[in-house]
């Protein structure tokens, strides 16, 4: 049966051809993705989402873990609008704009102390180029260009640029390009349900500590920056740090003269209920980069963040080449700009940050249920980040089978039961928009649990 026409004048099966013959989807395997329905949306609102056929879903992932006041928010709206009253876009290369000037104003009043230079661009994939460009380079500057090489955690992930895909870690995304990248150190990122030991959280950080420093102490003359997500490691499945070890990194990279990058692109802007993942242990990295969330989850904008010592060590006389020879097209949009001014104004008067950290407790306790599905392993969060890693035998904590696509059936369930969320392997990622209420959470996770015991046969 045909379905109504939609408001662009066609129907969900000829935008459904057209999504088949010309669109290629990121971190999509399209040969099952044309087997399958596809979800297309229309339009937005709050932390719902509807598709052209008029279903209603929960943004359960925050259009990938970027919203945060939901969608079609009035405010952030009209911050566009004012902003193309005057100006779209123009270049940040030699020159300035309002937006871009006020919000990096805005953005080191919220840093961590001691961040002092905004450099944009527009994911979070370039912001962590810049980064590992701006940290090798440095040391140039500083006398010392033999100190090249990164360290960066196992399992971890940075983006899907050549230089962010060289300091991450997971296989499966990875290793095809393997002989594409510069090589980095890894070192294990402290997963406490996969530990190798057992023990509380401050032998968990000794332990992990004890092999960071490690190869520190053998490496550090070629080490030009260690880079980390800061207490929770995303793509990897949601992993917590144990308390102490964050802020044991930053010690350690002091002490062997290693820069530390701190990658808050999925943390950043109050998704771990701090304005930062390093608040939490009041840490300031030497360069911080962040994404997702700065514009509310409207437009692409992302930062790298330098402390005052990293930025005078470009300045130079021209003919000394110390500039920081990096940019692109759309660095600074003032569009982007202006809705990210929008959004952190926004958070402020609604005190969102301690509203996420206040309910995150409230959800910890709501999560307790999920213990009673026996194929539940772990129940991993740190603010509105949530994961939950499914097993085929909780006693061992034996994984299920990649080819089982547990993560996948249940996300697929939860779809038609109307909740968005996207899987990682096994473990099943919740990431509601911050601004979501109570109510809105217990619908969500409600959807999530019946998911699970559907999926799980429980
Ligand atoms: N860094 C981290 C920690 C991330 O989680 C992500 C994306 O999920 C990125 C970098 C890449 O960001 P983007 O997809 O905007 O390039």
């Amino acid at each position: 049966m045909k379905t109504a026409v939609t408001s662009q004048g066609l129907t969900y099966e000829e935008l459904a051809q057209k999504n088949k013959q010309y669109l290629w989807h990121p971190f999509t395997q399209m040969k099952d993705y044309l087997e399958d329905e596809p979800v297309i949306i229309a339009s937005g609102n709050g932390r719902k989402l509807t598709d052209v056929r008029g279903k209603e879903y929960w943004d359960g992932v925050s259009s990938i873990w970027l919203n945060v006041h939901g969608h079609r928010v009035p405010e952030l709206d009209q911050a566009i609008r004012d902003q193309l009253d005057q100006i779209a876009h123009s270049t940040l290369l030699g020159m300035a704009n309002v937006p871009a000037i006020l919000l990096a104003e805005k953005l080191i009043g919220l840093m961590p102390p001691g961040l002092t230079k905004v450099f944009y661009s527009d994911s979070g994939a370039t912001s962590v180029e810049i980064a590992i460009k701006m940290a090798f380079q440095y040391w140039q500057h500083k006398g010392q260009p033999q100190k090249a090489r990164f360290i960066t955690m196992k399992e971890a992930y940075h983006g899907d640029t050549i230089g962010a895909v060289s300091v991450g870690a997971i296989d499966i995304y990875h290793k095809a390009y393997s002989s594409l990248l510069f090589e980095s150190y890894k070192v294990p990122y402290p997963h406490r349900y996969r530990s190798p030991i057992g023990g509380n959280d401050r032998e968990q950080t000794q332990y992990f500590l004890a092999q960071l420093e490690e190869t520190l102490e053998a490496y550090h003359k070629e080490v030009a920056a260690l880079i980390v997500e800061p207490m929770v490691q995303g793509a990897s499945g949601i992993v917590v740090m144990p308390e102490g070890y964050l802020k044991g990194v930053r010690d350690l990279c002091t002490k062997y003269d290693v820069l530390l990058i701190a990658d808050e692109v999925a943390t950043g802007f109050g998704r771990t209920g701090q304005w930062f993942a390093c608040n939490h242990e009041d840490v300031t990295p030497d360069i911080l980069t962040a994404g997702k969330g700065l514009t509310g989850g409207y437009l692409p904008v992302a930062i790298t963040v330098a402390t005052e010592e990293i930025y005078q060590a470009f300045l130079g006389d021209y003919v000394e080449m110390k500039t920081f020879f990096h940019g692109h097209s759309y660095t600074g949009n003032q569009l982007g700009c202006a809705v990210a001014i929008a959004n952190l104004e926004l958070m402020e008067r609604e005190n969102l940050v301690s509203q996420v950290e206040e309910k995150s407790r409230w959800l910890a306790g709501q999560l307790e249920i999920f213990q009673s599905l026996s194929h539940v392993g772990d129940i991993r969060q740190k603010g509105f980040m949530i994961g939950l890693e499914l097993v085929l035998d909780p006693e061992t904590k034996e994984p299920y089978r990649w080819e089982e696509r547990m993560g996948v059936q249940v996300c697929r369930r939860a779809r038609e039961l109307g909740m968005l969320i996207r899987p990682l392997g096994n473990v099943v990622v919740f990431m509601p928009p911050l601004a979501s209420t109570r109510d809105e959470l217990e619908a969500m996770l409600g959807i999530l649990y019946q998911s699970i015991e559907e999926v799980t046969g429980e």
